[in-house]
Protein backbone atom coordinates (compact mmCIF):
# COMPACT_ATOMS: atom_id res chain seq x y z
CA UNK A 1 0.00 0.00 0.00
CA UNK A 2 1.52 3.35 -0.72
CA UNK A 3 1.17 6.35 1.80
CA UNK A 4 1.31 9.73 0.22
CA UNK A 5 1.91 13.17 1.20
CA UNK A 6 0.67 16.56 0.08
CA UNK A 7 2.90 19.52 -1.49
CA UNK A 8 2.51 22.63 -0.31
CA UNK A 9 5.28 25.51 -0.44
CA UNK A 10 7.90 22.98 -1.73
CA UNK A 11 7.46 20.53 1.29
CA UNK A 12 5.79 17.48 1.32
CA UNK A 13 3.48 17.40 4.27
CA UNK A 14 0.59 15.56 5.67
CA UNK A 15 -3.13 17.45 6.31
CA UNK A 16 -2.79 19.89 9.19
CA UNK A 17 -5.49 17.50 10.97
CA UNK A 18 -3.57 14.37 10.35
CA UNK A 19 -6.89 13.14 8.80
CA UNK A 20 -6.12 10.18 5.88
CA UNK A 21 -8.51 8.55 3.53
CA UNK A 22 -8.37 5.28 2.06
CA UNK A 23 -8.07 5.16 -1.87
CA UNK A 24 -9.44 1.81 -3.40
CA UNK A 25 -9.11 0.08 -6.29
CA UNK A 26 -12.38 0.04 -8.48
CA UNK A 27 -11.73 -3.48 -9.85
CA UNK A 28 -11.78 -5.09 -6.33
CA UNK A 29 -12.36 -2.55 -3.61
CA UNK A 30 -8.66 -3.90 -2.57
CA UNK A 31 -6.95 -0.81 -0.48
CA UNK A 32 -4.29 0.64 -2.83
CA UNK A 33 -2.80 3.91 -0.47
CA UNK A 34 -3.24 6.32 2.30
CA UNK A 35 -3.39 10.19 1.45
CA UNK A 36 -4.20 12.83 3.64
CA UNK A 37 -7.53 14.34 3.75
CA UNK A 38 -6.82 17.85 3.91
CA UNK A 39 -9.00 20.87 4.91
CA UNK A 40 -9.76 24.15 4.92
CA UNK A 41 -6.38 24.60 7.27
CA UNK A 42 -4.33 23.08 4.23
CA UNK A 43 -5.84 24.68 1.39
CA UNK A 44 -5.36 28.30 3.23
CA UNK A 45 -1.65 27.35 3.65
CA UNK A 46 -1.25 25.99 -0.17
CA UNK A 47 -2.61 29.31 -1.21
CA UNK A 48 -0.70 31.73 1.04
CA UNK A 49 2.00 29.62 -0.74
CA UNK A 50 1.29 30.51 -4.43
CA UNK A 51 0.40 33.62 -3.36
CA UNK A 52 3.31 34.89 -2.27
CA UNK A 53 5.21 32.30 -5.19
CA UNK A 54 3.54 34.87 -7.54
CA UNK A 55 3.83 38.20 -5.83
CA UNK A 56 7.42 38.07 -4.89
CA UNK A 57 7.52 38.31 -8.52
CA UNK A 58 10.70 35.85 -9.43
CA UNK A 59 8.45 33.23 -11.19
CA UNK A 60 6.62 35.17 -13.18
CA UNK A 61 9.11 37.48 -14.55
CA UNK A 62 12.02 34.59 -15.79
CA UNK A 63 12.11 34.77 -19.56
CA UNK A 64 8.70 33.20 -20.95
CA UNK A 65 11.82 30.82 -23.17
CA UNK A 66 13.50 29.59 -19.66
CA UNK A 67 9.66 28.96 -18.01
CA UNK A 68 8.89 26.91 -21.56
CA UNK A 69 12.26 24.86 -21.02
CA UNK A 70 10.93 23.74 -17.23
CA UNK A 71 7.26 22.70 -19.00
CA UNK A 72 8.94 20.57 -21.39
CA UNK A 73 11.68 19.32 -18.77
CA UNK A 74 8.09 17.77 -17.15
CA UNK A 75 7.09 16.60 -20.60
CA UNK A 76 10.39 14.23 -20.53
CA UNK A 77 9.88 13.11 -17.03
CA UNK A 78 6.43 12.00 -17.89
CA UNK A 79 7.58 10.04 -21.16
CA UNK A 80 10.20 8.55 -18.73
CA UNK A 81 7.93 7.51 -16.45
CA UNK A 82 4.69 6.54 -18.75
CA UNK A 83 4.77 3.01 -17.48
CA UNK A 84 4.62 3.36 -13.64
CA UNK A 85 2.27 6.69 -14.30
CA UNK A 86 -0.27 4.32 -16.44
CA UNK A 87 -0.39 1.13 -14.03
CA UNK A 88 -1.16 3.94 -11.31
CA UNK A 89 -3.79 5.35 -13.56
CA UNK A 90 -4.92 1.98 -14.16
CA UNK A 91 -5.13 0.92 -10.41
CA UNK A 92 -6.69 4.02 -9.40
CA UNK A 93 -9.61 4.43 -11.87
CA UNK A 94 -10.28 0.82 -13.37
CA UNK A 95 -9.62 1.65 -17.20
CA UNK A 96 -7.58 -0.55 -18.71
CA UNK A 97 -3.57 0.01 -19.45
CA UNK A 98 -4.14 0.18 -23.06
CA UNK A 99 -6.06 3.75 -22.06
CA UNK A 100 -3.61 4.87 -19.53
CA UNK A 101 -0.74 4.42 -21.63
CA UNK A 102 -2.53 6.59 -24.44
CA UNK A 103 -3.57 9.49 -21.52
CA UNK A 104 -0.08 9.34 -19.98
CA UNK A 105 1.61 9.74 -23.87
CA UNK A 106 -1.31 12.32 -24.60
CA UNK A 107 -0.62 14.55 -21.17
CA UNK A 108 4.00 14.19 -22.22
CA UNK A 109 2.13 15.84 -25.66
CA UNK A 110 0.49 18.82 -23.50
CA UNK A 111 3.13 19.66 -21.76
CA UNK A 112 5.32 19.41 -25.13
CA UNK A 113 2.90 21.47 -26.60
CA UNK A 114 2.78 24.26 -23.65
CA UNK A 115 6.50 24.22 -23.17
CA UNK A 116 6.94 25.23 -26.98
CA UNK A 117 4.04 27.74 -27.15
CA UNK A 118 5.69 29.10 -23.80
CA UNK A 119 7.51 31.57 -25.92
CA UNK A 120 5.41 32.76 -28.77
CA UNK A 121 3.49 35.45 -27.72
CA UNK A 122 6.06 39.10 -27.87
CA UNK A 123 2.39 41.13 -28.15
CA UNK A 124 0.70 43.21 -30.60
CA UNK A 125 1.73 46.87 -31.29
CA UNK A 126 -1.19 48.87 -31.98
CA UNK A 127 -2.17 51.63 -34.58
CA UNK A 128 -2.70 54.36 -32.10
CA UNK A 129 -4.72 57.16 -33.59
CA UNK A 130 -2.80 59.32 -30.66
CA UNK A 131 -0.21 61.35 -32.88
CA UNK A 132 3.50 61.24 -30.73
CA UNK A 133 2.26 57.84 -29.14
CA UNK A 134 2.91 54.19 -28.71
CA UNK A 135 0.63 51.79 -27.98
CA UNK A 136 1.26 47.85 -27.33
CA UNK A 137 -1.02 45.07 -25.90
CA UNK A 138 0.86 42.56 -24.00
CA UNK A 139 -0.45 39.21 -22.37
CA UNK A 140 0.53 38.71 -18.36
CA UNK A 141 -0.07 35.66 -16.05
CA UNK A 142 -3.42 35.82 -13.97
CA UNK A 143 -1.85 35.39 -10.34
CA UNK A 144 -3.09 32.56 -8.44
CA UNK A 145 -4.97 29.72 -10.28
CA UNK A 146 -7.82 26.93 -8.18
CA UNK A 147 -7.17 24.56 -10.31
CA UNK A 148 -10.05 21.24 -9.65
CA UNK A 149 -10.11 18.12 -11.04
CA UNK A 150 -12.51 14.78 -12.03
CA UNK A 151 -11.65 11.26 -11.49
CA UNK A 152 -12.59 10.21 -14.90
CA UNK A 153 -9.48 11.09 -16.66
CA UNK A 154 -7.77 12.31 -13.51
CA UNK A 155 -4.11 13.40 -15.03
CA UNK A 156 -5.36 14.14 -17.99
CA UNK A 157 -7.70 17.00 -17.29
CA UNK A 158 -5.08 18.23 -14.78
CA UNK A 159 -2.25 17.86 -17.35
CA UNK A 160 -4.43 20.44 -19.36
CA UNK A 161 -4.22 23.01 -16.52
CA UNK A 162 -1.12 22.62 -15.10
CA UNK A 163 0.85 22.78 -18.73
CA UNK A 164 -0.82 26.00 -19.86
CA UNK A 165 -0.92 27.76 -16.13
CA UNK A 166 2.65 27.09 -15.83
CA UNK A 167 3.81 28.22 -19.29
CA UNK A 168 1.99 31.50 -18.80
CA UNK A 169 3.72 32.56 -15.66
CA UNK A 170 0.95 31.64 -12.82
CA UNK A 171 1.16 29.78 -9.65
CA UNK A 172 -1.05 27.32 -8.76
CA UNK A 173 -3.32 25.20 -6.17
CA UNK A 174 -4.47 21.64 -7.67
CA UNK A 175 -7.07 20.10 -6.46
CA UNK A 176 -7.60 16.66 -7.85
CA UNK A 177 -10.34 14.09 -6.97
CA UNK A 178 -10.51 12.93 -3.65
CA UNK A 179 -11.43 8.92 -5.00
CA UNK A 180 -8.31 9.66 -7.69
CA UNK A 181 -5.37 11.82 -6.25
CA UNK A 182 -2.84 8.91 -7.54
CA UNK A 183 -1.09 10.52 -10.97
CA UNK A 184 -1.33 13.87 -9.97
CA UNK A 185 0.62 13.37 -6.98
CA UNK A 186 3.48 11.20 -8.82
CA UNK A 187 3.39 14.17 -11.66
CA UNK A 188 4.22 16.47 -8.79
CA UNK A 189 6.89 14.59 -7.71
CA UNK A 190 7.94 15.38 -11.34
CA UNK A 191 7.28 18.95 -10.97
CA UNK A 192 9.61 19.07 -8.26
CA UNK A 193 12.31 17.10 -10.09
CA UNK A 194 12.05 19.45 -12.91
CA UNK A 195 13.23 22.10 -10.51
CA UNK A 196 9.79 24.42 -10.62
CA UNK A 197 10.64 26.42 -7.55
CA UNK A 198 8.67 26.05 -4.23
CA UNK A 199 5.05 27.40 -3.94
CA UNK A 200 4.53 27.51 -7.84
CA UNK A 201 2.77 24.50 -7.76
CA UNK A 202 1.02 23.36 -4.78
CA UNK A 203 -1.30 20.01 -4.83
CA UNK A 204 -3.99 19.88 -2.04
CA UNK A 205 -5.88 16.90 -1.20
CA UNK A 206 -9.56 16.38 0.26
CA UNK A 207 -13.11 16.79 -0.53
CA UNK A 208 -14.75 19.53 -2.83
CA UNK A 209 -16.53 20.93 -0.14
CA UNK A 210 -13.73 21.37 2.40
CA UNK A 211 -10.82 22.18 -0.31
CA UNK A 212 -11.95 23.19 -3.67
CA UNK A 213 -15.15 25.36 -2.31
CA UNK A 214 -12.30 27.77 -0.60
CA UNK A 215 -10.40 27.57 -4.14
CA UNK A 216 -13.26 28.62 -5.74
CA UNK A 217 -14.27 31.42 -2.66
CA UNK A 218 -11.03 32.73 -1.66
CA UNK A 219 -10.15 36.98 -2.74
CA UNK A 220 -6.59 35.49 -2.93
CA UNK A 221 -7.16 33.04 -5.81
CA UNK A 222 -7.46 35.10 -8.96
CA UNK A 223 -8.69 32.17 -11.20
CA UNK A 224 -10.56 28.86 -10.68
CA UNK A 225 -10.34 26.32 -13.16
CA UNK A 226 -12.51 23.25 -13.32
CA UNK A 227 -13.52 20.55 -14.70
CA UNK A 228 -16.71 17.94 -13.16
CA UNK A 229 -20.25 18.52 -12.83
CA UNK A 230 -22.94 20.67 -13.75
CA UNK A 231 -24.08 21.23 -10.23
CA UNK A 232 -20.33 21.49 -8.69
CA UNK A 233 -19.83 23.74 -11.60
CA UNK A 234 -22.69 25.80 -10.63
CA UNK A 235 -21.49 25.98 -6.96
CA UNK A 236 -17.84 26.94 -7.87
CA UNK A 237 -19.48 30.36 -10.44
CA UNK A 238 -21.19 31.22 -7.73
CA UNK A 239 -18.38 30.89 -5.15
CA UNK A 240 -15.98 32.46 -7.42
CA UNK A 241 -18.45 35.92 -7.90
CA UNK A 242 -17.05 37.03 -4.42
CA UNK A 243 -13.94 38.33 -5.74
CA UNK A 244 -14.97 38.16 -9.69
CA UNK A 245 -12.19 35.77 -10.30
CA UNK A 246 -11.63 34.54 -13.82
CA UNK A 247 -13.87 31.58 -14.39
CA UNK A 248 -12.94 28.35 -16.72
CA UNK A 249 -15.89 25.35 -16.61
CA UNK A 250 -15.35 22.13 -18.29
CA UNK A 251 -18.83 20.44 -17.53
CA UNK A 252 -20.30 17.76 -18.81
CA UNK A 253 -21.84 16.32 -22.11
CA UNK A 254 -24.60 14.54 -23.93
CA UNK A 255 -23.41 14.23 -27.17
CA UNK A 256 -25.24 13.18 -30.52
CA UNK A 257 -23.72 10.77 -32.78
CA UNK A 258 -25.96 11.01 -36.38
CA UNK A 259 -25.46 8.84 -38.41
CA UNK A 260 -27.09 9.14 -42.08
CA UNK A 261 -28.09 6.16 -44.56
CA UNK A 262 -25.19 6.75 -46.77
CA UNK A 263 -22.81 6.28 -43.78
CA UNK A 264 -20.55 3.69 -44.21
CA UNK A 265 -22.04 1.28 -42.08
CA UNK A 266 -19.37 -0.92 -40.65
CA UNK A 267 -16.99 1.94 -39.25
CA UNK A 268 -20.25 4.37 -38.00
CA UNK A 269 -21.71 1.21 -36.16
CA UNK A 270 -17.69 0.04 -34.52
CA UNK A 271 -17.09 3.88 -33.80
CA UNK A 272 -20.81 4.26 -32.25
CA UNK A 273 -19.48 1.40 -29.99
CA UNK A 274 -16.39 3.15 -29.07
CA UNK A 275 -18.25 6.43 -28.80
CA UNK A 276 -20.26 5.07 -25.71
CA UNK A 277 -18.99 2.43 -23.95
CA UNK A 278 -15.02 3.74 -24.20
CA UNK A 279 -14.04 3.89 -20.50
CA UNK A 280 -17.34 2.07 -19.72
CA UNK A 281 -18.95 5.59 -20.75
CA UNK A 282 -17.22 7.64 -18.28
CA UNK A 283 -16.34 9.91 -20.66
CA UNK A 284 -17.56 13.72 -20.81
CA UNK A 285 -18.04 13.13 -24.66
CA UNK A 286 -19.30 10.13 -24.88
CA UNK A 287 -21.23 9.43 -27.84
CA UNK A 288 -24.31 8.51 -25.53
CA UNK A 289 -27.08 9.55 -28.01
CA UNK A 290 -27.44 7.83 -31.00
CA UNK A 291 -29.28 9.16 -34.07
CA UNK A 292 -29.94 7.26 -36.80
CA UNK A 293 -31.84 7.48 -39.87
CA UNK A 294 -34.78 5.58 -40.53
CA UNK A 295 -33.62 3.23 -43.41
CA UNK A 296 -30.90 1.90 -41.53
CA UNK A 297 -32.40 1.83 -37.90
CA UNK A 298 -33.65 -1.69 -37.38
CA UNK A 299 -30.29 -3.57 -39.08
CA UNK A 300 -28.05 -0.77 -37.27
CA UNK A 301 -29.55 -1.52 -33.84
CA UNK A 302 -29.48 -5.09 -34.24
CA UNK A 303 -25.69 -5.48 -35.31
CA UNK A 304 -25.07 -3.05 -32.44
CA UNK A 305 -26.58 -5.04 -29.60
CA UNK A 306 -24.85 -8.29 -31.14
CA UNK A 307 -21.45 -6.47 -30.72
CA UNK A 308 -22.31 -4.95 -27.55
CA UNK A 309 -22.91 -8.64 -25.71
CA UNK A 310 -19.19 -9.82 -26.83
CA UNK A 311 -17.70 -6.68 -24.57
CA UNK A 312 -15.62 -7.99 -22.07
CA UNK A 313 -15.56 -6.37 -18.87
CA UNK A 314 -12.48 -7.43 -16.61
CA UNK A 315 -9.56 -5.84 -14.93
CA UNK A 316 -7.76 -2.93 -16.52
CA UNK A 317 -4.58 -5.02 -16.33
CA UNK A 318 -5.86 -7.86 -18.54
CA UNK A 319 -5.16 -7.61 -22.27
CA UNK A 320 -8.36 -8.84 -23.34
CA UNK A 321 -10.41 -6.79 -21.72
CA UNK A 322 -12.48 -3.92 -23.01
CA UNK A 323 -13.91 -1.98 -20.49
CA UNK A 324 -13.56 -1.78 -17.07
CA UNK A 325 -16.23 -1.34 -13.96
CA UNK A 326 -17.20 2.17 -12.69
CA UNK A 327 -15.29 3.91 -10.40
CA UNK A 328 -17.33 3.55 -6.94
CA UNK A 329 -20.19 1.84 -5.82
CA UNK A 330 -22.06 5.64 -5.72
CA UNK A 331 -21.74 5.84 -9.47
CA UNK A 332 -22.73 2.14 -9.89
CA UNK A 333 -26.40 3.23 -8.17
CA UNK A 334 -26.81 5.92 -9.98
CA UNK A 335 -26.11 4.08 -13.46
CA UNK A 336 -28.53 1.84 -12.19
CA UNK A 337 -31.16 4.34 -11.40
CA UNK A 338 -31.16 5.71 -14.84
CA UNK A 339 -31.88 2.24 -15.94
CA UNK A 340 -34.78 2.02 -14.12
CA UNK A 341 -35.62 5.49 -14.84
CA UNK A 342 -35.48 4.66 -18.79
CA UNK A 343 -37.82 1.62 -18.71
CA UNK A 344 -40.34 3.45 -16.47
CA UNK A 345 -40.40 6.69 -19.34
CA UNK A 346 -41.06 4.13 -22.13
CA UNK A 347 -37.74 3.13 -23.80
CA UNK A 348 -37.26 -0.32 -24.92
CA UNK A 349 -34.60 -2.26 -23.08
CA UNK A 350 -32.31 -4.08 -25.95
CA UNK A 351 -29.09 -5.52 -23.74
CA UNK A 352 -27.71 -4.82 -20.44
CA UNK A 353 -29.15 -2.82 -17.92
CA UNK A 354 -27.88 -4.67 -14.87
CA UNK A 355 -24.30 -5.80 -13.27
CA UNK A 356 -22.74 -8.81 -14.63
CA UNK A 357 -23.22 -12.09 -13.22
CA UNK A 358 -19.81 -13.52 -13.69
CA UNK A 359 -18.23 -14.46 -10.23
CA UNK A 360 -14.78 -12.81 -11.11
CA UNK A 361 -16.70 -8.99 -11.52
CA UNK A 362 -18.08 -9.30 -8.56
CA UNK A 363 -16.20 -7.72 -6.04
CA UNK A 364 -15.89 -4.83 -8.64
CA UNK A 365 -17.93 -2.38 -9.62
CA UNK A 366 -18.93 -3.51 -13.06
CA UNK A 367 -22.12 -2.47 -15.18
CA UNK A 368 -23.27 -3.92 -18.65
CA UNK A 369 -23.29 -2.07 -21.50
CA UNK A 370 -26.64 -1.25 -22.16
CA UNK A 371 -28.75 0.31 -24.94
CA UNK A 372 -32.07 1.40 -24.93
CA UNK A 373 -34.09 2.45 -28.17
CA UNK A 374 -37.34 4.08 -29.23
CA UNK A 375 -36.11 6.79 -26.94
CA UNK A 376 -36.50 10.57 -27.28
CA UNK A 377 -36.16 14.08 -26.57
CA UNK A 378 -38.86 13.67 -23.30
CA UNK A 379 -36.79 11.16 -21.67
CA UNK A 380 -34.47 12.21 -19.03
CA UNK A 381 -32.32 9.55 -20.20
CA UNK A 382 -31.39 11.13 -23.65
CA UNK A 383 -31.53 14.59 -21.50
CA UNK A 384 -29.59 13.42 -18.31
CA UNK A 385 -25.76 12.75 -18.36
CA UNK A 386 -26.08 9.15 -16.85
CA UNK A 387 -21.68 9.20 -17.23
CA UNK A 388 -21.87 5.24 -17.09
CA UNK A 389 -22.28 2.57 -20.35
CA UNK A 390 -25.68 3.52 -21.70
CA UNK A 391 -26.69 4.21 -24.85
CA UNK A 392 -29.59 5.87 -26.22
CA UNK A 393 -31.07 5.56 -29.67
CA UNK A 394 -33.35 7.51 -31.52
CA UNK A 395 -34.38 7.89 -34.96
CA UNK A 396 -34.72 9.91 -37.85
CA UNK A 397 -35.79 11.23 -41.13
CA UNK A 398 -34.83 14.45 -42.41
CA UNK A 399 -31.55 15.97 -41.75
CA UNK A 400 -33.29 19.13 -40.18
CA UNK A 401 -35.00 16.45 -38.15
CA UNK A 402 -31.35 15.08 -37.17
CA UNK A 403 -29.92 18.90 -36.56
CA UNK A 404 -32.99 19.42 -33.82
CA UNK A 405 -32.93 16.98 -32.31
CA UNK A 406 -29.29 16.83 -31.70
CA UNK A 407 -29.50 20.27 -30.54
CA UNK A 408 -32.09 19.54 -28.18
CA UNK A 409 -30.42 19.48 -24.43
CA UNK A 410 -28.92 21.96 -22.33
CA UNK A 411 -25.40 20.83 -23.13
CA UNK A 412 -23.24 21.44 -25.80
CA UNK A 413 -19.53 19.62 -25.48
CA UNK A 414 -19.16 17.46 -28.66
CA UNK A 415 -21.18 15.33 -31.68
CA UNK A 416 -20.66 13.53 -34.70
CA UNK A 417 -21.84 13.32 -38.03
CA UNK A 418 -21.40 10.05 -40.21
CA UNK A 419 -21.98 10.43 -43.73
CA UNK A 420 -20.14 9.98 -47.26
CA UNK A 421 -21.89 13.17 -48.38
CA UNK A 422 -19.23 16.05 -47.37
CA UNK A 423 -21.73 18.71 -47.93
CA UNK A 424 -24.22 17.48 -45.63
CA UNK A 425 -21.67 16.39 -43.22
CA UNK A 426 -20.30 20.10 -43.24
CA UNK A 427 -24.08 21.61 -43.11
CA UNK A 428 -24.37 20.15 -40.46
CA UNK A 429 -21.16 20.10 -38.59
CA UNK A 430 -22.14 24.15 -38.87
CA UNK A 431 -25.76 23.64 -37.38
CA UNK A 432 -24.41 21.68 -34.09
CA UNK A 433 -24.08 23.94 -30.94
CA UNK A 434 -21.22 22.30 -29.84
CA UNK A 435 -17.59 22.93 -28.69
CA UNK A 436 -16.23 20.21 -31.07
CA UNK A 437 -17.79 17.98 -33.96
CA UNK A 438 -16.28 15.24 -35.52
CA UNK A 439 -17.09 13.86 -39.16
CA UNK A 440 -16.75 10.65 -40.11
CA UNK A 441 -14.98 9.94 -36.94
CA UNK A 442 -15.37 10.08 -32.65
CA UNK A 443 -13.18 10.90 -29.65
CA UNK A 444 -10.07 12.52 -31.39
CA UNK A 445 -8.97 15.60 -29.35
CA UNK A 446 -4.98 16.80 -29.51
CA UNK A 447 -3.20 19.03 -27.84
CA UNK A 448 -3.33 21.84 -30.56
CA UNK A 449 -7.01 21.93 -31.11
CA UNK A 450 -9.30 23.98 -28.53
CA UNK A 451 -11.29 21.51 -26.56
CA UNK A 452 -14.79 23.04 -24.55
CA UNK A 453 -18.47 23.42 -24.37
CA UNK A 454 -21.31 25.90 -25.81
CA UNK A 455 -24.00 26.20 -23.56
CA UNK A 456 -24.18 24.54 -20.13
CA UNK A 457 -21.13 22.57 -21.01
CA UNK A 458 -18.90 24.86 -19.71
CA UNK A 459 -16.93 28.40 -20.56
CA UNK A 460 -13.85 28.96 -21.52
CA UNK A 461 -11.43 26.11 -23.34
CA UNK A 462 -8.35 24.26 -22.85
CA UNK A 463 -5.88 22.65 -25.23
CA UNK A 464 -5.06 24.86 -28.16
CA UNK A 465 -3.70 28.75 -28.11
CA UNK A 466 -6.47 29.26 -26.69
CA UNK A 467 -5.96 26.56 -23.61
CA UNK A 468 -2.78 29.51 -23.01
CA UNK A 469 -4.58 32.38 -23.43
CA UNK A 470 -6.83 31.25 -20.49
CA UNK A 471 -4.38 31.96 -18.01
CA UNK A 472 -3.46 35.14 -19.18
CA UNK A 473 -4.27 38.81 -18.35
CA UNK A 474 -4.74 41.05 -21.18
CA UNK A 475 -3.03 44.47 -20.59
CA UNK A 476 -2.92 47.33 -22.90
CA UNK A 477 0.65 50.04 -22.61
CA UNK A 478 -0.20 53.34 -24.07
CA UNK A 479 3.19 55.49 -24.03
CA UNK A 480 3.35 59.74 -24.81
CA UNK A 481 6.36 59.75 -26.68
CA UNK A 482 6.19 63.81 -26.58
CA UNK A 483 4.30 64.67 -23.06
CA UNK A 484 3.24 68.59 -22.98
CA UNK A 485 0.71 69.80 -20.18
CA UNK A 486 -3.25 70.25 -21.35
CA UNK A 487 -3.93 73.93 -19.78
CA UNK A 488 -7.39 72.61 -19.41
CA UNK A 489 -7.80 73.15 -15.62
P1 LIG B 1 -17.69 16.43 -9.56
O1 LIG B 1 -18.28 17.71 -9.99
O2 LIG B 1 -18.42 15.62 -8.56
O3 LIG B 1 -16.25 16.65 -8.94
C1 LIG B 1 -15.21 17.26 -9.66
C2 LIG B 1 -14.25 17.89 -8.69
O4 LIG B 1 -14.91 18.93 -7.99
C3 LIG B 1 -13.69 16.96 -7.62
O5 LIG B 1 -12.33 17.25 -7.43
C4 LIG B 1 -14.51 17.33 -6.39
O6 LIG B 1 -13.84 17.07 -5.18
C5 LIG B 1 -14.68 18.82 -6.60
N1 LIG B 1 -15.81 19.42 -5.88
C6 LIG B 1 -16.95 18.82 -5.44
N2 LIG B 1 -17.72 19.73 -4.80
C7 LIG B 1 -17.08 20.91 -4.84
C8 LIG B 1 -17.38 22.23 -4.39
N3 LIG B 1 -18.51 22.50 -3.74
N4 LIG B 1 -16.48 23.20 -4.61
C9 LIG B 1 -15.34 22.96 -5.27
N5 LIG B 1 -14.99 21.72 -5.73
C10 LIG B 1 -15.86 20.72 -5.53
O7 LIG B 1 -17.42 15.60 -10.89
P2 LIG B 1 -16.88 14.12 -11.01
O8 LIG B 1 -18.01 13.22 -10.63
O9 LIG B 1 -15.56 13.99 -10.34
O10 LIG B 1 -16.61 14.03 -12.59
C11 LIG B 1 -17.57 13.73 -13.50
C12 LIG B 1 -18.05 14.97 -14.23
O11 LIG B 1 -16.94 15.63 -14.86
C13 LIG B 1 -18.99 14.65 -15.37
O12 LIG B 1 -20.10 15.50 -15.33
C14 LIG B 1 -18.16 14.91 -16.62
O13 LIG B 1 -18.90 15.23 -17.76
C15 LIG B 1 -17.29 16.02 -16.19
N6 LIG B 1 -16.10 16.10 -17.05
C16 LIG B 1 -16.06 17.09 -18.01
C17 LIG B 1 -14.95 17.16 -18.87
C18 LIG B 1 -14.87 18.22 -19.95
O14 LIG B 1 -13.81 18.34 -20.56
N7 LIG B 1 -15.92 18.98 -20.22
C19 LIG B 1 -13.91 16.25 -18.73
C20 LIG B 1 -13.99 15.28 -17.75
C21 LIG B 1 -15.10 15.22 -16.91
Amino acid sequence: MRIEKMYINGEWVEAASGNTRTIINPFNQETIAQVPEGDETDTVSAIQAAREAFDEGEWRNIPASTRGKLVLKIAELIERDVQELAELETLDSGKTLTESIDDMNDIAEVFRYYGGLADKDGGEVIASPIPDSRSKVVREPVGVCGQITPWNYPLLQASWKIAPALAAGNTMIIKPSEITPLTTIKVTELIEEAGVPKGVVNLVLGSGAKTGQLLAESHEVDLISFTGGIETGRKIMTAASSNFKKVALELGGKNPNIVFEDADFDTALDQALNAVFFHAGQVCSAGARLLVHDAIHDRFVEELVKRTKQIKLGSGFDDTTQSGPLISNDHLKKVENYVAIGIKEGASLMTGGKRPEAEELQAGFFFEPTIFTECDSSMRIVQEETFGPILTIERFDTEEQAVTLANDTIYGLAGAVWTTNIRKAERVAGELRMGTVWINDFHPYFAQAPWGGYKSSGIGRELGKQGLEEYTEVKHIYENTNPSPLHWF
